[in-house]
């Protein structure tokens, strides 16, 4: 038996006037998709738990069977795996992201979370330096992608408070310093690295090209090492992951998975869809599971981008869903399952919480034990409202794994 997750992650959305009230699931051709929904059973998955952060790192965990409220211990301990770096127990692990502040009327506000999509070749020569300049007593820095890398504090304090820094862009970022108990370290962390990059060589460059500065850090989403058991040793399966964003491989790290890296996979919309299914399959040949991740339709709804979205969902259909289910015809007995981690819808340009549609199909028509049963007709599409018609609920969403391997 081979088993396949698909995840397009922020695919689900609420209903949008310009599309006739049509979700962007709705609108988009995905008859890959459908033809699941109407051979399998869809239905809706609450991913992200009741006070919980709606985000990938929690509804991930949900998606590959870890219950978030046992397992979740922050953003950042998942990256730390992606980027090769084993977390201690005395660690704590920060996201440090790279932004811009502007500075007006004597106030200083968060102008870009990312400082302009900094490259990544920019940016670790600018962590590295801060690793030289402020790196100490236990405090290390290390380059990851482009605006996203990592601080390590070696006994760091339990109970800081921070804030994403995406979800303050245009604010002014005095209300949303790091609070509690050794926050303090962390605000003249960045205010040194703010005299530091002034003038910083590489920021230098980039204004002569006309880009924004990377002027300071951002320090948040810490966590420690989350004490996860493998898919191995709880299932006893054997597989691999494929995506482009770290803290998604890092989970299927601490999930014992391989990690495939695939050649031209950006997370945006400009990914390698066909790669990563061509890759997909090819994993099966040897493990018996896969999981594939697509960032591009969670990019649009952040972008407000309706039309990316749905051209982001079709390519998913189309490239990924479509190709490893004509792909999966070599193996004899499979079962998939394909769903959204959480929703980005568009109007919101940011995550919710609201339960996602999952569509599951088993291709041995047998829904008997552990399987949900089929709809007999009650979906017809992939989409949020046929899983809520389907009267098919999970309110824990790590558990669906447990019926995808037949527990
Ligand atoms: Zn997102």
């Amino acid at each position: 038996m081979k088993y396949v997750i698909l995840i397009g992650d922020g695919m689900s959305d609420y209903p949008i006037e310009e599309l006739g009230n049509k979700t962007p699931l709705q609108a988009a051709k995905t008859p890959n998709m459908d033809k699941l929904v109407q051979k399998g059973s869809i239905g809706l998955v609450r991913t992200v738990p009741e006070g919980f952060p709606p985000g990938s790192d929690v509804a991930i965990l949900s998606v590959l069977g870890y219950d978030p409220k046992k397992y979740y211990t922050g953003r950042s301990p998942l990256e730390a795996a992606s980027i090769g770096v084993n977390l201690g127990p005395h660690d704590l692990a920060l996201r440090c992201n790279l932004v811009t502040l502007a500075e007006r009327d004597a106030k200083i506000y968060m102008d870009d979370f990312s400082s302009d999509h900094i490259s990544t070749d920019e940016a670790k020569e600018i962590i590295m330096d801060i690793d030289k300049e402020l790196g100490e007593n236990g405090i290390r820095f290390y380059p990851g992608m482009s605006y996203r890398h990592l601080m390590v504090w070696h006994g760091g304090p339990d109970g800081l408070e921070t804030t994403p820094p995406h979800d303050i862009s245009g604010k002014e970022i005095n209300d949303y310093l790091p609070k509690g108990k050794g926050s303090d370290k962390l605000v003249q962390l960045m205010n040194s690295s703010q005299m530091l990059l002034k003038g910083h060589p590489v920021n230098v460059k980039r204004e002569e090209e006309g880009h924004k500065p990377a002027n300071s850090i951002w320090l948040w989403g810490q966590g420690r090492k989350p004490d996860m058991p493998t898919l191995k040793e709880r299932f006893g399966i054997k597989g691999s992951i494929i995506s482009a964003v770290d803290l998604v491989k890092g989970v299927g790290i601490y999930g014992g998975l391989n990690v495939v890296n695939v050649p031209g996979a950006t997370g945006y919309i400009d990914t390698n869809y066909k790669g990563k299914a061509e890759y997909a399959l090819k994993e099966l040949e040897a493990r018996d599971f896969v999981c594939v991740h697509v960032e591009a339709p969670d990019e649009a709804g952040h972008n407000g981008d309706l039309k990316g979205k749905i051209k982001a969902i079709e390519d998913f259909d189309k490239e990924v869903v479509g190709r490893v289910v004509e792909g999966l015809a070599r193996f004899k007995e499979y079962r998939i399952l394909v769903m959204p981690d959480h929703p980005t819808p568009i109007v919101k340009k940011t995550h919710t919480r609201d339960p996602v549609p999952f569509v599951f199909y088993p291709n041995t028509q047998n829904f008997g034990a552990g399987v949900y049963p089929a709809n007999e007709g009650s979906g017809k599409a992939f989409s949020e409202a046929d899983a809520k018609a389907s009267g098919l609920f999970v309110e824990e969403g790590h558990r669906l794994i447990e019926r995808l391997f037949e527990r």
